[in-house]
């Protein structure tokens, strides 16, 4: 199964081998076309989920890069050792030695002050940031899973010590409803015992997938960092209403963007039989899809067929159905070889332009997922395709 995914994602260029033409590069990745888009779907989904739908939120997009004093103090250097990226800043006998970020929460940490002077939010409030994150894995593996270079999307929830299991809860109830929302399929939750915990966490649940290479592997997890990194920087809050002077504590919810990109793509993965040939599709939720609809002439050589279906796409172009801008325009082949393709891709729908459009003006729309066609007018196409 993992092999079947990993070659259609190479087929139809979501995902592709890095520096593949030199024989790959172990750890590393290339998003193709349809694979930047389903990632770029994932990431505003969450942008919208995490932070545009609530009041309480902060977006923020710090250097991978910081001044070494970041992570000595935030305990990764001393915890982590090896698995930090060591690079060199500077040239001739100027140079520093710094690190690439193993999690991009401490750009959030070490602007905590900044963002406190600039928006005076009330607790409890949050500082969100999605962006790259380096290990330096011993074996990376199991294709997108683990690798040297990955995304994170991550935030860091500021409360009072008293309330932490209170916005625990709640974050966990999010992340929940996140996953469902983006398709993952039947998480497991795992309560981490303190030896299996990071160094900065008094309490971290797991949420685990059974991705196809044979063993559960965590898409995301919550931790409560307590004090640990504001203190370690040593960093306070001041309540302008009371005056009390503290050091709140964290709630951290994590997302891996590539994991949670292959735990997508793994839940939608669908063989089935359809007109009694065997197909595969991807049953991708309508929000993140990288193709919203596809529009076809039912022949590419006659100019008449062509340039309706052109007038369809430009339409749909302008007014495009929830979930995604995205539109394509294919004469390439045979009808079944485009919906072939399609289906590889997850577009919901094909739209068919044919002769009897030109006489009653309306359209041929299949179903992903059913492979069902129904004649529906050109002028209610875009309800249609809302529904
Ligand atoms: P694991 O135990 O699988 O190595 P972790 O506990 O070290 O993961 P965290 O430190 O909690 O992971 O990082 C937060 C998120 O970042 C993880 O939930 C995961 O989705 C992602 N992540 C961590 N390491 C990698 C990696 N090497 N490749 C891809 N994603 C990763």
């Amino acid at each position: 199964m993992m092999e079947k995914i990993i070659s259609l994602c190479k087929r139809r260029g979501f995902v592709y081998p890095n520096s593949e033409i030199y024989g790959g590069f172990s750890g590393f990745w290339n998003y193709g076309h349809y694979g930047s888009i389903l990632k770029e779907n994932i990431k505003n989904l969450w942008k919208q989920r995490f932070v545009f739908d609530r009041e309480d939120m902060f977006l923020t997009d710090t250097s991978i890069v910081s001044s070494p004093m970041v992570l000595e103090s935030s305990g990764h250097i001393s915890n982590f050792g090896n698995e930090i990226f060591k690079i060199q800043i500077g040239t001739g006998e100027e140079t520093t030695t710094s690190h690439l970020r193993a999690e991009t929460a401490q750009g959030i940490f070490t602007d905590f002050k900044n963002v406190v002077d600039t928006h005076h939010p009330k607790l409890p409030f949050g500082v969100a940031q999605i962006g790259k994150a380096f290990r330096n894995e011993i074996s990376p593996r199991d294709f997108i899973f683990r690798s040297r270079e990955f995304e994170q999307m991550e935030v860091e929830y500021f409360v009072r010590e008293k309330d932490w299991e209170k916005y625990f809860e709640m974050w966990r109830g999010s992340m929940l409803k996140f996953l469902a929302e983006v398709g993952i399929k039947e998480v497991k939750e795992e309560e981490l015992s303190p030896e299996d915990r990071a160094h900065y966490s008094k309490r971290t649940i797991d949420f685990l997938f059974d991705y196809p290479f044979g063993n559960r592997g965590e898409v995301c997890g919550l931790a409560y960092r307590t004090d640990f990194d504001l203190k370690n920087h040593k960093l306070d809050y001041l309540d302008e209403e009371s005056g009390e002077r503290m050091v709140p504590h964290v709630i951290e919810p994590s997302f891996g963007v590539d994991r949670s990109f292959l735990a997508v793509l793994c839940s939608a993965y669908t063989e089935d039989e359809l007109g009694g040939e065997p197909r595969t599709y991807l049953k991708l939720p309508k929000n993140i899809v990288p193709v919203r609809a596809a529009v076809f002439p039912l022949l590419k050589n006659k100019p008449e067929l062509v340039n309706k279906a052109r007038e369809v796409y430009a339409m749909l172009k302008k007014n495009p159905p929830v979930g995604g801008p995205n539109i394509e325009f294919d004469d390439n082949g045979n009808i079944g070889k485009r919906y072939r393709r399609q289906d590889e891709i997850g577009t919901p729908h094909c739209i068919t332009i044919d002769f009897d459009t030109l006489e009653d003006d309306t359209v041929t729309v299949r179903d992903r997922d059913t492979g069902e066609q129904e004649r529906v007018k050109i002028g209610e196409l875009i309800a249609k395709l809302k529904s």
